[in-house]
């Protein structure tokens, strides 16, 4: 890693940082999750002053859902007092990506659960540094979780950044997995622990609201094409959200369906499912990301 490309990264988590906090200040019970996206998504380009942008779609998951949701545009859902709210945001600049979550959780009900993964999420961090077995990560974090009487969500990983690349080689599982691949000095990475009351698996669900370019093929679909070059031209191999095309593209309900449908059977995208653990379970989340650059980890955001 250049020192240019060190400092990147630091912008993009001060920028991260910024969205964080005004985030954790603005989100409010009966809010929209739609709005609180949107929010989310604008102060990202208001705080990055033109220099960072998303690095993907904010995700909003609640309750049993870890991961992979983001409100689309006719979504209605309300935030509730005891909902269990997992902000998920990245940043980039140019290309280098600060990938960071919090848990928020109104009536304080599953207050131990978050603080299950907060606390896992320092003590791996403790550890983190050149040479650090990613086995070693994974049975620091799963003990934390395990000690405060929850799950690890065991097929729920940390990873690599790497340049447009929001989840890059190697997977850094969050339970004691015996990996002893290691850290490495000049790479970028997140960890995220993800804690729940359920199994400590999560399964696809059926609706996609986020996808990303795989490669661009040839479509014949004259809409499926014109996509596909928004895609490309706006978002390369950043997960982008449904919504987003929904904006840019101004395509009628019936062309849009259509497009995506052909674009995914040709393979030129795929989505990402909405993770989730068995229904009326709970999953909280911390993530950060840090570098490992002049001899030591520095935490982005
Ligand atoms: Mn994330
Ligand atoms: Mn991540």
């Amino acid at each position: 890693m250049e020192k240019e490309e060190a400092e990147k990264y630091i912008q993009a988590g001060q920028i991260a940082k910024k969205v964080v906090s005004k985030a954790k200040k603005d989100i409010k019970v009966g809010q929209k999750l739609l709005e609180i996206a949107l929010n989310i998504e604008k102060s990202v380009k208001i705080l990055g002053e033109g220099k960072a942008n998303h690095a993907f779609p904010v995700n909003l998951s609640i309750n049993e859902n870890a991961a992979h949701f983001t409100p689309g545009t006719g979504c209605d859902l309300v935030l509730k007092e005891s909902d269990v709210l997992k902000v998920d945001l990245g940043t980039h600049v140019d290309g280098f990506i600060c990938d960071t979550a919090f848990t928020l959780n109104f009536d304080n009900s599953h207050a131990k659960m978050i603080e299950a993964t907060e606390l896992a999420l320092e003590e791996a961090l403790k550890i983190a540094a050149d040479k650090t077995e990613i086995g070693k990560i994974g049975t620091v974090i799963e003990k934390a979780i395990k000690g405060k009487g929850f799950n690890p969500i065991q097929n729920l990983s940390g990873h690599g950044l790497g340049k447009y690349e929001a989840h890059a080689s190697p997977s850094i599982p969050n339970i004691a997995s015996g990996s002893t691949k290691k850290l490495e000095e000049g790479n970028a990475y997140a960890l995220e622990p993800f804690a729940t009351d359920g199994e400590g698996y999560v399964r696809e669900g059926m609706q996609s609201e986020i996808f990303a370019l795989e490669k661009p093929v040839l479509v014949r679909n004259v809409y499926a094409r014109k996509m596909l070059e928004v895609i490309v031209e706006e978002y390369q191999t950043l997960p982008f959200a449904l919504r987003w095309l929904e904006e840019k593209l101004k395509l009628p309900e019936f062309q849009r369906k259509v497009a995506i449908r052909e674009l995914l059977k040709a393979k030129a995208i795929r989505g990402f499912p909405i993770l989730h653990e068995q229904p009326g379970k709970i999953v909280t989340q911390t993530e950060k990301s840090f570098i490992l650059f002049d001899g030591k980890a520095t935490v982005l955001c």
